[in-house]
């Protein structure tokens, strides 16, 4: 037991060698990556299931490393945050994402709007407000047509100038969701404190929705809560027609998924913005 015991803790020090090793590669790339352009924006379509027309897009982050192949977020973002480079990133993202989405502004009457992912550590840094405001100035963009998607986790730290940078980017007209509605901080009276358009409903309620009447209830509470407070509703990870079915006859408006689409590039998202009626 003895030597199976050592054999055991040799084995879990290389292996955390190895991850340090993995991790400090993967650093030195992410540092490479803005200049070397080896970030792309991928686009999924939010669907209005009421009339099943595009309304929206979530913006998401992809990364072609040319040596390990593509990164994803999950495993690039957290180490982003943790060496600070998720500022350059975010920086980019919204610039990226606000420019491409003034192309189809000229190409439709109804453009969709976007919705574009912030880490907590950006609204601690730096000044959202300004970043924000110089980038639809920028851009054109018309403030209506962004949303900014915060997870619980910023909401809970009571950071006053958290919160006041939260309340100027909403008095410019742009949106605020609230994404992985349901899995963080459970005292909801942040409802009511922040200046909050819209929630996501999180894909693990979505995942169980069809099959586990719990689940069931959490997102019909959730839907009549955000009806009486005037909130929007994205249902998350809505991959199955039953899903989809039986969250448009709760009264649920949007939906995103691969149902309808996974994140795709901006030339595939670009046809089914073309694309008039329903997707
Ligand atoms: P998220 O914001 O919750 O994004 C939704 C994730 O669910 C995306 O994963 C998307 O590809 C995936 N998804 C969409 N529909 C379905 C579905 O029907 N089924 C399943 N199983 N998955 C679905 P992705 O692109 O890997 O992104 C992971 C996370 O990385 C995001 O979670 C977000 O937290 C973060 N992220 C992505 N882009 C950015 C960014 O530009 N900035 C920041 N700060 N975070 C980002
Ligand atoms: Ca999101
Ligand atoms: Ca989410
Ligand atoms: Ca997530």
């Amino acid at each position: 037991a003895k030597e199976n015991g050592r054999n055991l803790s040799q084995f879990f020090t290389r292996e955390m060698n190895d991850e340090a090793t993995e991790r400090r590669a993967l650093e030195t790339a992410l540092h490479q990556a803005l200049e070397r352009e080896e970030f792309v924006l991928h686009y999924q379509p939010i669907v209005d299931v009421q009339t099943g027309n595009l309304s929206s897009c979530e913006v998401l982050l992809r990364w072609h490393q040319p040596e390990y192949g593509n990164v994803y977020p999950d495993k690039f973002i957290p180490l982003a945050e943790d060496t600070g480079l998720i500022i350059p990133i975010g920086e980019w993202v919204l610039q990226k994402a606000c420019r491409e989405a003034m192309i189809w502004a000229k190409k439709t009457d109804t453009p969709p709007g976007v919705s574009v992912n912030m880490s907590s550590r950006q609204f601690q840094r730096i000044n959202v407000v300004e970043l924000v405001q110089n980038t639809l100035e920028m851009t054109g963009l018309p403030a209506e047509r962004l949303t900014l998607e915060i997870t619980e986790s910023l909401l809970i730290v009571d950071d006053e100038t958290v919160i006041e940078q939260l309340h100027k980017v909403r008095e410019l007209g742009v949106g605020l969701s609230i994404d992985d509605f349901g899995t963080g901080y459970s005292s909801l009276s942040y409802l009511r404190r922040f200046p909050i358009t819209t929630i996501k409903i999180d894909r693990s309620f979505i995942l169980d929705l069809t099959s586990d009447s719990e689940a069931a209830a959490v997102v019909s509470a959730i839907l009549s809560m955000a009806q009486s407070l005037n909130l929007k509703v994205v249902a998350e990870g809505v991959e199955k027609e039953t899903q989809m079915e039986q969250l448009r006859k709760g009264g649920c408006e949007y939906i995103q998924g691969y149902y309808f689409s996974p994140p795709v590039p901006i030339e595939a998202f670009r046809l089914m913005v073309l694309k008039e009626g329903p997707m």
